[in-house]
């Protein structure tokens, strides 16, 4: 029989999916999060815009092939139709938000290209265009009447029951003072795991929180050694890097080295970004060209303003890149209503890992995706949690992946490491380009670690799973793989 469960609707991060899954409920929902509402979230951050296949000539079909193509073929191709055929529809409903989307004369939206896509299929707010989609969504959220929102607070672990069922959460104020709240949902809608690398584009703070939750609490992980490094993140002292958004090489931006072009600047992530470290193990100098870009400033305001922050200018400089961590494809496993397989527990947005992406994101599909699967979550969580099931979530590659150590194996017990001291581990393992031997030395080194930090065990979930994968796939790239089309470029 149905029942509906009981206690409010917990939701934990607030950027795009979080506020989306809490908009979205049709029961009264508790969202928590770290900072204030939309302070430390990516998706307050994202320039270039959401992808949906609504231009002239444009379909569905070609929206998922080209995510498909883009993912080395690896994605779930279940899931990659569901979300980019909800695309459409997600654009409408952030207008409905009032989301000042960009627009050419005629009043239809206007569409911008980027790599990987064989469409115009971007829309866009300028090149702010998360903080636009993002400050609506937060807008509609503070209205909502069944909504609490619950700033300045961390959750640090999810409780479980004898039946290994979610039952509470626990969490730390700004002042440090723990609490715990028994709730029999929880939606983990935490984001990615970048500032775990020394260069990336990503909030500091994102950490991998939600994975640890999750895997600490037994759930399965898949695909965490997919990271996404993006070409262009601004070389400059700076933490986190400055982004130059994948739209001006869509627009014409050119990468150089040492003068000279090395590259086609419109292929897939994966394959620019190893383009690009190849270049700069070779001692030269990548810089990328965006002068000639007809109104480059007028168009790209956002990206102006970030280079002037470090003294160039987008209509005048040759600006010095080198790849950054961007996204992470793999995360805590769903299906395609976002339950993970502990009964209780959904994610959504960039934490999860839906099957979108496969083995390299396309560009402009997760804010896409964070709206989806927060819908879906809302949707699943607001019935019935007696039949959930974990079929659909019990993959061979899942089961590969599976990190059941961490529940049922005495774990060393050693002390908290710095970040400082996990990104140079992480950041000479989990590059652009990897090996067996970096990789096993990392896992060694943040083993001891573990069970004491949280950090340390999201990095040695990301290490060991790399390990355990010896072929270059995407934006795994194996330098020790020696089957013919694995080796990288
Ligand atoms: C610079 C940049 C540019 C990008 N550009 C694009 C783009 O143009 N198009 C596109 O599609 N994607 C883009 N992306 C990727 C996209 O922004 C993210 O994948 C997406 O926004 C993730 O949304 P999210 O809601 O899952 O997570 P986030 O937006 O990162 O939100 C995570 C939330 O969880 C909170 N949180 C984390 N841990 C806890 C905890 N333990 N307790 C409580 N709260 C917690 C955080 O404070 C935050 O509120 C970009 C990313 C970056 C970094």
């Amino acid at each position: 029989m149905a029942t509906r469960p009981a206690g409010p609707l917990v939701v934990v991060g607030s950027g795009l999916a979080g506020l989306t899954c809490a908009l979205s409920a049709t029961t009264d929902c508790l969202l928590i999060t770290a900072g204030s509402l939309t302070e430390a979230a990516a998706s307050m951050w994202a320039q270039g815009g959401i992808a949906a296949a609504i231009g002239s000539g444009d379909s569905v079909d070609l929206h998922a092939e080209d995510t498909w193509r883009a993912g080395a073929y690896a994605g779930d191709r279940d899931a990659i139709r569901a979300i980019t055929a909800a695309a459409p529809s997600v654009v409408a409903h952030l207008e409905n938000l009032a989301v000042p989307f960009d627009r050419q004369a005629d009043g239809t939206l206007d569409l911008a290209l980027e790599g990987g896509h064989s469409r115009h299929r971007i829309a866009h707010a300028g090149d702010r265009s998360g903080a636009a989609i993002t400050t609506a969504v937060a807008a509609a959220v503070r209205d909502a009447s069944h909504i609490t929102v619950l700033e300045d607070h961390t959750v640090t672990r999810l409780l479980i029951d004898a039946g290994g069922r979610i039952n509470g959460i626990r969490m730390r104020d700004d002042s440090g003072r723990e609490l715990e709240l028994a709730c029999e949902r929880v939606v983990l809608a935490t984001g990615g795991m970048g500032g775990l690398w020394p260069h990336t584009t990503n909030p500091r703070t994102a950490l991998g929180q939600g994975v640890a939750l999750a895997a600490r609490a037994g759930a399965r992980t898949q695909d965490l050694h997919l990271v996404q490094f993006h070409p262009t993140g601004l070389d400059v002292p700076r933490d986190p890097m400055p982004l130059l958004t994948e739209a001006l090489r869509g627009a014409g931006a050119r990468l150089l080295s040492d003068g000279r072009r090395f590259v086609d600047e419109l292929q897939p992530r994966d394959v620019v970004a190893a383009a690009v470290w190849e270049q700069l193990t070779l001692e030269r100098v990548v810089h990328l060209d965006a002068r000639h870009v007809p109104d480059v400033a007028q168009r790209f305001p956002a990206v102006q303003h970030l280079v002037g922050e470090s003294g160039f200018d987008l209509t005048q400089d040759l600006l010095p890149v080198r790849p950054a961590l961007h996204y992470s494809m793999g995360g805590v496993t769903v299906d395609a209503d976002c339950r993970t397989s502990v009964r209780g527990l959904w994610a959504v947005g960039e934490v999860a890992r839906t099957g979108l992406h496969g083995a390299n994101r396309l560009a402009s599909n997760s804010l896409l995706e964070a709206v989806v699967t927060g819908q879906a979550a809302a949707v699943s969580s607001s019935t019935t949690i007696e039949d959930w099931s974990t079929a659909q979530v019990s993959t061979p590659a899942e089961a590969r992946d599976r990190h059941d150590v961490t529940r049922n194996v005495a774990l060393p017990s050693g002390p908290a490491l710095g970040l400082g001291q996990i990104r140079s581990l992480v950041g000479a393992s989990c590059g652009v380009l990897r090996n067996g031997r970096d990789l096993r030395d990392c896992v060694d080194a943040l083993e001891p670690h573990i069970a004491a930090d949280d950090a340390a065990y999201v990095a040695w979930l990301v290490a060991r799973s790399a390990l355990a994968h010896p072929h270059s796939i995407g934006a795994h790239r194996r330098t020790d793989d020696t089957t013919a089309q694995g080796v990288p470029a």
